[in-house]
């Protein structure tokens, strides 16, 4: 008897204190905002300069450019851009180091799928993929800009 009423004591005092759980899926997780999570990449942006595929510890970031159709521009513009979330590690260094901000981190996680294949995103996916795209990424470009100095 003793241990029941001292086993309902804790239930009733747990009852009263704050969730520690998530309705998730069903509310979506507020995750911090310098959260690694999958890209969002913006074709406007990019200059097919080749950094992020060239840091990518994996090899995961496949890429292609073309001429510009604008005759009046000189340069390249990107014409695919793919990334194998088979492999990808999420580790940052591919956003850290474009000087554009053509790619950029966002507080999406969810890649959870039945097939592999899914796991292979494309340029349309990835720019399509642009909720939650991190806040201080941007600050800290700015901040850097208004320095003077460049992010990579
Ligand atoms: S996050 Fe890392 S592993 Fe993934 S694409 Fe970027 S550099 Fe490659
Ligand atoms: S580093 Fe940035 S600008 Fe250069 S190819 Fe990659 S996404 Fe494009």
């Amino acid at each position: 008897m003793k241990g029941l009423v001292k086993g309902l004591g804790v239930t009733f005092k747990n009852m009263t204190k704050k969730k520690v759980t998530y309705a998730y899926p069903d509310v979506p997780l507020d995750l911090p905002d310098r959260f690694r999570g999958v890209q969002h990449f913006d074709p406007e942006k990019c200059i097919v300069c080749n950094q992020c595929a060239r840091i990518c510890p994996t090899e995961c970031i496949t890429l292609t450019g073309k001429a510009n159709p604008d005759p009046e521009k000189k340069g390249k513009v990107i014409d695919t851009y793919d990334i194998n979330f088979e492999i990808c590690i999420l580790c940052d260094l591919c956003t850290e180091v474009c000087p554009t901000e053509a790619i950029v981190m966002t507080n999406n996680f969810e890649l959870a799928t039945y097939s592999r294949d899914d796991l292979f995103k494309n340029l349309e996916w990835l720019n399509d993929n642009n909720t939650n795209v991190r806040k201080d990424q941007n600050g800290q470009a700015a901040a850097m800009a208004a320095k003077g100095g460049s992010k990579a």
